[in-house]
């Protein structure tokens, strides 16, 4: 039995792209905080919000968190995940996290190329480059904190499994 490993990252850094490919090389599951609250709420994350505030969002982050924690699992956690300190703790303790990191531009880039179904709309109305800068500056800190080993996540997803490999010293399945 192995510890799950927690993605963390903003918005389009990769983390469901990536952990899927990751739980292959490994043999694990995959599960994503953001899906498993979409399945078991029937609502998306914009729609809970509106409906409930963020801070409901947030706590039924948290629970979901632990909910999708098992062993032998690559989990994508949701961007604010790092928010609440309880998280970021569970996440250390349960397991070994995995910040995948990339400049505000380049997530922008992404977000902006992906099907219009997949986009959500940005929290504040400006532009989203502005806005995932924004994000970064609050939370960077906090993923460096929480994160066991960062990852360069602009090479493309194969680079990045072979690096989450190397840095937990974990050969492929
Ligand atoms: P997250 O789950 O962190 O929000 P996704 O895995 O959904 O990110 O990826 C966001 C977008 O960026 C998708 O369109 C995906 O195809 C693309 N993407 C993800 N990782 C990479 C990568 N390493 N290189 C290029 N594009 C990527
Ligand atoms: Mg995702």
């Amino acid at each position: 039995m192995s510890l799950p490993i927690y993605l963390i990252g903003a918005r389009g850094c990769g983390k469901t792209t990536v952990g899927k490919a990751l739980s292959q090389a490994l043999g694990y599951a995959f599960n994503d905080t953001d899906h498993y609250l979409q399945l078991t709420t029937q609502r998306s994350v914009a729609e809970i919000v509106a409906s409930e505030g963020w801070d409901s969002f947030r706590a039924r982050e948290t629970e979901s968190l632990r909910a999708v924690t098992a062993p032998n699992t690559v989990i994508a956690t949701g961007g604010g995940m790092v928010l609440a300190e309880v998280n970021c703790r569970f996440m250390r303790e349960h397991g070994q996290v995995i910040w995948l990191n990339a400049p505000s531009e380049v997530l922008a880039d992404r977000l902006e190329h992906q099907p219009e179904a997949a986009q959500r709309p940005t929290l504040t109305g400006r532009p989203i480059a502005e806005e995932m800068g924004d994000i970064l500056r609050e939370r960077a800190h906090l993923y460096r904190q929480t994160a066991h080993h960062e990852v360069n996540a602009m090479q493309s997803p194969d680079r990045v499994v072979e690096h989450i490999l190397q840095s937990l010293s974990l050969a492929r399945a």
